[in-house]
């Protein structure tokens, strides 16, 4: 059986209209799911008892369960097990403007960034689309407010997971879903240059990030294996024909390693790759663990590095530490089955 918190409505209407009934039945699902939060289909009292008998021989409504949650200022860590007994992890982020979640897109990854702790256990399996959406109704239901906005940053490479991963986002994005707006829906992707094509191509409005790290392939091949399959100048071509498609702007994500990818040369390859692009360099502060030989670049040089980027009239900020007491920050979440 079929989960049905992984329907898009556009696959619902489908349903409704292949056993003979009408389209709406679709958006009334989707009210109760959402709006109601009502999980028992045979309390959807508006539609008729045939059908519903019907639904439930074909779909579940069965939840991941949360199985742990640790809280630190401004920040909330949730263990969940799927119904398979894996076990995933999404962060709660308070910050002035909203509450935001970052998700999870598989069990483990396979892209083996040298500094992520995440992508030491090797992908298990992709997430389907319903372990997505529940990630965010339990987080709500938890903390009995509404989430604001939503990244795709978690454990896993969401493009290495394209299809679960656009459903979850026609699904949240929904005026009768989650109904997150598209600008308060971000996507991570550490560079599979064919799916960039691809997202540019499709009608959302949802952010890009793009997990850079490092400015040249002799950087990024130490640190980024991804690298050796899509180089910087395959990518960068990527970014651009995304930006003149969509005309929206591209985050660039890059931590800052300590003598890796913080020198005075790398912020001036660093400008030459993106001055005129338009895009925004998010700095991130690294969070060091026991486990990975990588160090954090102090406080100096990172803002070395901000003003060089600052000089040169790039679109650059330096992003709030969020977490690392709770393992909670980027890089850090791993399941602690491990
Ligand atoms: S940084 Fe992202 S893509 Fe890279 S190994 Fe970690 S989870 Fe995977």
């Amino acid at each position: 059986m079929k989960n049905l918190y992984g329907f898009t409505k556009d696959e619902l209407e489908h349903y409704f209209v292949s056993i003979g009934e009408k389209k709406y039945k679709a958006t009334q699902v989707f009210e109760w799911l959402y709006i109601h939060n009502e999980q028992n289909i045979w309390n959807f009292s508006n539609i008729k008892k045939d059908v519903l008998i019907k639904m439930l021989t074909e779909f579940t409504t069965d939840f991941i369960k949360i199985e742990k949650v640790l809280k630190g200022p401004d920040v909330k860590k949730f263990l969940f097990r799927l119904l398979d007994g894996e076990k995933i992890e999404a962060v709660l982020m308070e910050h002035n403007y909203g509450l935001s979640v970052c998700v999870s897109s598989q069990v483990g990854c396979n892209m083996g960034c040298r500094f992520c702790e995440s992508g030491r256990l090797k992908k298990v399996r992709n997430l389907d689309a319903y372990e997505i959406v529940e990630q965010i109704l339990l987080i709500q239901n938890y903390i009995k407010k509404k989430v604001n906005s939503v990244v795709i940053m978690g454990i896993g490479e969401p493009f290495d997971n394209y299809d679960n991963i656009i459903k979850f986002i026609k699904i949240i994005n929904d005026a009768k879903g989650l109904a997150i707006g598209a600008r308060h829906i971000t996507v991570s992707t550490c560079g599979l240059i064919p799916k960039i094509y691809e997202f540019s191509n499709l009608d959302l409005q949802v952010n890009l990030a793009i997990s850079l790290h490092g400015a040249t392939d002799e950087v990024r091949n130490k640190i980024m294996p991804v690298n050796k399959v899509y180089n910087i100048d395959k990518l960068i071509i990527a970014i651009r024909d995304y930006i003149a498609k969509t005309n929206r702007r591209v985050t660039i994500e890059y931590v800052m390693l300590n003598m890796v990818n913080d020198r005075k040369s790398d912020a001036l390859a660093l400008i030459r790759l993106l001055k005129g692009m338009n895009v925004y360099v998010n700095l991130i502060p690294y969070n060091e663990t026991e486990n990975i030989g990588f160090s954090k670049s102090n406080k100096e040089r990172i803002d070395q590095f901000y003003n060089c980027l600052k000089s040169e009239g790039l679109n650059v900020t330096v992003r709030r530490e969020f977490g690392g007491n709770i393992k909670a920050a980027c890089g850090q979440l791993r399941s602690e089955s491990e």
